[in-house]
């Protein structure tokens, strides 16, 4: 057996570790950098039900679809939630595209996530990503938040 023959059996590690068993180095790695956990959601107070809006976390980078303060963001925004391996198997909301579920559920990711293409930007040319479709959170009053609810967070039709 060669070294290319070795090498190409060497499996990636979100194929072959649960979510568990990542360091930090590969779970940070396996946000897809898509930013759709990071708009704001509504939920029905009688049903529980849960709709997403395309209004963007405040510390939200609309370009680059990051956070704009990932070390201090729970400091800042209280409502942020840190996905955990137990987080991630609860929630069920997480977006059908994220990778932390994908993992979670035993599926692999898609051409287009970083991991995969070795490319930050097709999570973009992709249209998965939440870029060019988002509004401020600060610009928009709580009350009017109905009149952004969207449904696209949802699909998963991007495969
Ligand atoms: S939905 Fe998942 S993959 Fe996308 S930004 Fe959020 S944590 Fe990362
Ligand atoms: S604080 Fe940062 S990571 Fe958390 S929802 Fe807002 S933009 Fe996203």
């Amino acid at each position: 057996m060669d070294s290319n023959e070795t090498a190409s059996r060497v499996e990636p590690f979100w194929k072959t570790k649960t979510l568990e068993q990542m360091n930090t180095e590969e779970w940070e790695s396996l946000c897809d950098g898509c930013g759709r956990c990071c708009l704001n959601k509504l939920e029905d107070w009688d049903t529980g039900e849960i709709v997403w809006t395309n209004i963007a976390c405040t510390l939200f980078d609309p370009h680059t679809c990051r956070c704009r303060d990932y070390s201090n963001r729970i400091a800042k925004v209280p409502d942020c939630l840190p996905l955990t391996p137990e987080s991630v198997r609860s929630l069920t909301w997480l977006p059908p595209t994220c990778a932390y579920r994908l993992v979670a559920e035993g599926e692999d990711l898609y051409w287009w996530h970083p991991l995969v293409s070795k490319d930050p930007g097709t999570v973009h040319e992709a249209g998965v990503s939440v870029r060019g479709r988002t509004v401020p959170e600060d610009d928009i009053p709580v009350e009017e938040y109905e009149e952004f609810v969207i449904t696209w967070v949802n699909e998963d039709s991007f495969k």
